[in-house]
């Protein structure tokens, strides 16, 4: 087993968004840099994750827009789909983007260290190679930004289950599919494998799917889904997975009923790689979830060690990884004192249709800041008048009355994310609804609904509040105290 040693002023422990930012960013601003990345440059996002599903997600949309074409005069004969097509073209597009990762980072000095790190102290980390060569890398600073994993289910039959990253390189598309879980992962997937015709079954251990966000937006994204042929089943648990003789699996629910299909999906959460990683030899502290518990700048329990990303598990989004590891070169290579800013984060669902959110929920408005005005629309999108489908867009304001801020904007509707990325900058500036009125809209598009909407709805029924009350979703922004750490 060879060794080779190096020194760094800031190492980097995993090349996925966070990583490569903050590795980026150091470098250009004079620090001598290195990265260790074990797998494929570009981490979770670029390889099995955003980058990949967003590319599946447009591909299940033709299905759709063939049918509805008949409406506008085309005429289009039954169209067939090669899934080996699909993953070599997603495959070529990611190994492109890994190329990519490689020159940025190559292009600022940043040196690559293929393998796995692992601290054996506080200025430590060996690097072990895919063929058992070791480099020992010395560095004043470290960064841990080995992101998450995918949580596999435990019950009987577990090894049939497939979860996110095995979805990407399924050799043939399945027919029937069962998705377990009502988070992003699965409505997404569910609607990936439902738009390349596969007959698919949801089912959510809770009453509604996408806890945490608008109720309209879900009650929504509930009733379009089943439109659109998926059988969704809440309250419903997967209790085991059996293979038959005939390569088909049998799944059995808590409620004692069977379906029989082609592939499961499990996506019920994700845990953070802080296994393996050797973080108590750096005296590094994880929380009680597994994650790196770090300060309002990033700082570890241990004064050479910063962490970002889904490793510290608070929201898990490729743009808020790069917001903070973009903070934490910053903090150590050009003196500022910067800290991250969670308020209205947006995020998109890439369902079938999509959700675009920014700011709070009704729920939540109604909880923080008492009485709220609130704005809802529902209505045809254009392009559908001519094609005889009656899918509905969604979308509603959320408006704090004693102010006339706008706290969340929420939408369910085709271009969701891309409509509601502009409105984040607008309750970034606190922007009022007043203001939202006096801005002339850009007609025909269905954005300009958001700034045209002028009728209150009548204040809720609170009977029926009560009846819906669920826990809220979990955002773990702790900002951890170190005793001696503040340097
Ligand atoms: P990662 O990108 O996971 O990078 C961590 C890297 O560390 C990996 O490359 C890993 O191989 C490496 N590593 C781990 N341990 C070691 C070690 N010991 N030594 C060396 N290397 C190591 N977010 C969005 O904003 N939009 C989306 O549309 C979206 N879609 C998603 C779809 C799916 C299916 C999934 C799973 C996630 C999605 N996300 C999306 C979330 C997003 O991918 C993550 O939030 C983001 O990638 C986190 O970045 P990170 O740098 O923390 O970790
Ligand atoms: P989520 O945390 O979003 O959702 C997990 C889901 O699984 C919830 O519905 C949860 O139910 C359910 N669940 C948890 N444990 C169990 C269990 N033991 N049995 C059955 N159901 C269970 O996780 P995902 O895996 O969907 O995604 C991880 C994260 O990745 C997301 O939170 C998001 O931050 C990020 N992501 C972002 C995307 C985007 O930006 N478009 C796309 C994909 C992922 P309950 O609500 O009852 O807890």
């Amino acid at each position: 087993m060879s060794k080779t040693s190096e020194t760094f002023d800031f190492f980097v422990i995993g090349g996925g968004s966070g990583g490569v930012r903050a590795a980026r960013i150091a470098a250009s601003l004079g620090a001598k840099v290195g990265l260790c990345e074990s797998a494929d440059l570009g981490g979770t996002c670029v390889n099995i994750g955003c980058v990949p599903k967003k590319l599946m997600t447009y591909g299940a949309h033709f299905a759709a827009e063939w049918r509805e074409a008949s409406g506008y005069g085309w005429s289009v004969a039954p169209p067939s789909h090669d899934w080996a097509t699909l993953i070599a073209n997603k495959d070529k597009e990611i190994g492109r983007l890994n190329g990519v990762y490689k020159r940025l980072l190559e292009g600022r000095g940043v040196t690559i260290i293929r393998g796995h790190g692992f601290f054996v102290d506080p200025h430590t980390v060996d690097v072990t190679a895919r063929d058992g060569s070791k480099t020992r890398v010395r560095s004043k600073t470290f960064l841990v930004a080995t992101g998450g994993r995918p949580t596999r289910p435990t019950i009987p039959g577990a090894e049939h289950v497939l979860v996110s990253d095995d979805v990407f390189h399924l050799p043939s598309m399945p027919a029937r599919v069962l998705v377990v879980g009502g988070g992003y992962i699965a409505v997404e997937f569910a609607g990936i494998f439902n738009g390349y015709g596969a007959r698919v079954t949801q089912i959510h251990r809770g009453a509604l799917f996408l806890r945490g966000f608008d109720r309209d937006v879900r009650t929504h994204l509930d009733a379009e889904m089943r439109k659109k042929g998926v059988d969704l089943r809440f309250h419903r648990e997967l209790v085991s997975v059996a293979r038959q003789a005939d390569r088909s699996l049998l799944c059995t629910l808590d409620d004692g009923s069977t379906l029989e299909v082609d592939a499961v999906l499990a996506a019920i959460g994700r845990v953070p790689n802080t296994a393996e990683l050797g973080l108590a030899n750096a005296g590094v502290a994880l929380d009680e979830r597994g994650a790196v518990r770090v300060d309002d700048r990033f700082r570890t329990s241990a004064p050479t060690v910063y962490a970002v990303g889904d490793v510290i598990d608070r929201i898990q989004l490729t743009p808020v990884a790069l917001a903070e590891g973009m903070i934490v070169a910053q903090n150590l290579f050009s003196n500022a004192k910067r800290h991250a800013d969670y308020d209205n984060v947006p995020s998109a669902v890439f369902s079938d249709p999509p959700i675009g959110t920014v700011g709070l929920t009704e729920e939540e408005a109604r909880a923080e800041r008492g009485a709220v005005d609130v704005f809802k629309s529902t209505f045809t999108p254009m392009k559908q008048t001519m094609t005889g489908h009656d899918e509905k867009t969604f979308m509603k304001i959320v408006v704090e009355r004693s102010t006339d801020r706008v706290l969340g904007v929420h939408m369910v509707g085709p271009d969701a994310g891309e409509i509601v990325q502009g409105f984040a900058v607008a309750l970034k500036c606190g922007a009022t609804k007043a203001q939202f009125d006096s801005t002339i809209g850009i007609h025909p598009t269905a954005a300009e609904e958001l700034v045209t909407m002028r009728e209150r709805c009548p204040e809720p029924d609170h009977a029926l509040e009560v009846e819906h009350k669920e826990p809220p979703r979990e955002r773990h922004i702790v900002h951890h105290r170190w005793e001696d750490g503040d340097g």
